[in-house]
């Protein structure tokens, strides 16, 4: 089946009960069990997970061709219940462009639970050597990166990590699984932050994880995680991705589709230093990107001539994009990403993270074309 009708379909099934078309939301946090605790309908309480969920789960794991999903109540629970699940001690290596959260996560917080992160460049051989080096656990990149919309060979860095005894894991949110699909590219686990494009209206805060059939242990491991945290995620938030997922397919070709019309468009800008989006041929990941993925993206950056003054005035002159952090929403956003990250920053200060939304490509471009005349 192709992944346009999969993502119509996955988890949809009639209500049993009702025969709804459209999935229930199931509130109850506790479930009806027999007079020794036997749980007669497969569950007990609703930090183990709630049915919505459930359909969330099956839905997620279908469209990323994973054996199980785990979904979180946010992307950054879903990355430190990863952590978490690791053995003791363990070293994880992130690749450098990283979302600012899990850089927090591996610098500040791996090191209190016993762990240590490194950083390297997975796209450089020397990145992959270094990695390989370190005797970790866990490889972490993500593709394209955030900030930079850097690309990394998935299957290249799969047979990479696997030779040096590590797991790969891929944080997918960016491409989502409309674009790309790591684990058939050999990745052990995908992470999403369903709070973007998988629910797509900016009114859900969600995560996921997505296993591989070989990675059963660390899905087992996340899921007593999540137990123990409550991680999980709400029933109404379950059903706020499921509803988004039905259109991902439609929203990402318009998403990829406006994204290359802004990039082209603003490629050799003369205020720009920079136009950073995989689908420009001059980009060092393109050929790559064309390879692993089935579209370049919704998300642009900017890297403005005259630094960070220069590039906070021309957020300043934006009228259609709203200015606001997070992305995979109808809506086009600017942010400066380094203002958003705060102190210890690692986007340039000359950079605007642009999420290019499903409004008409020409407005888009007009908008942007004024506020780079100043
Ligand atoms: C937003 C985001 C996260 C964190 O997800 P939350 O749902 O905000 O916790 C992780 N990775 C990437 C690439 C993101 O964009």
């Amino acid at each position: 089946m192709r992944f346009e009708t999969a993502v119509v379909h996955a988890g949809g099934e009639a209500d049993p009960v009702t025969g709804g078309v459209a999935p229930a939301i199931h509130p109850s946090t506790t479930f009806v069990h027999g007079p020794a605790g036997e749980p007669l309908h497969g569950r007990i309480y609703i930090r183990d997970g709630n049915p919505t969920e459930a359909r969330l789960e099956a839905a997620l794991a279908a469209l990323d061709g994973g054996a199980s999903a785990l979904a979180f109540a946010s992307g950054s629970a879903a990355a430190t219940a990863l952590l978490l699940a690791l053995p003791t001690g363990a070293t994880v290596v992130f690749h450098h462009d990283l979302y600012h959260g899990i850089r927090e996560l591996g610098r500040e917080w791996l090191p209190r639970w016993g762990g240590r992160a490194r950083f390297v460049d997975f796209a450089s051989a020397d990145g992959r050597a270094e990695a390989a080096a370190a005797g970790a656990a866990l490889w972490w990149v993500e593709t394209p990166s955030n900030p930079r919309l850097e690309i990394v060979d998935l299957a290249e860095l799969a047979g990479a990590a696997h030779a040096a005894g590590a797991r790969l894991a891929v944080d997918g949110t960016f491409a989502t699984p409309a674009l790309q699909q790591p684990l058939a590219l050999g990745a052990d686990v995908v992470l999403h932050s369903t709070t973007k494009y998988l629910g797509g209206h900016s009114d859900v805060l969600g995560g996921a994880l997505v296993f591989a059939a070989g990675a059963a242990e660390l899905a087992a491991g996340a899921a007593r995680v999540r137990h123990t945290l409550g991680a999980v995620a709400s029933p109404f938030a379950s059903w706020l991705v499921l509803r988004g997922l039905r259109s991902l397919s439609c929203r990402m070709e318009r998403h990829c589709a406006n994204a290359l019309a802004v990039a082209h468009a603003l490629s050799g800008h003369p205020a720009l230093a920079a136009v950073l989006y995989p689908g420009l041929p001059g980009h060092p990941g393109h050929a790559v990107a064309a390879r692993q993925m089935r579209g370049f993206g919704g998300i642009v950056s900017l890297r403005v001539a005259g630094g960070r003054g220069a590039s906070v005035a021309v957020a300043d002159r934006l009228r259609l994009f709203t200015l606001a952090t997070s992305l995979g929403g109808v809506e086009s956003l600017c942010e400066h990403r380094a203002s958003v990250e705060g102190p210890g920053a690692s986007a340039p200060d000359d950079l605007l993270r642009l999420s290019i939304g499903l409004e008409h490509a020409d407005d888009l471009v007009a908008d942007l074309v004024a506020a780079l005349a100043g």
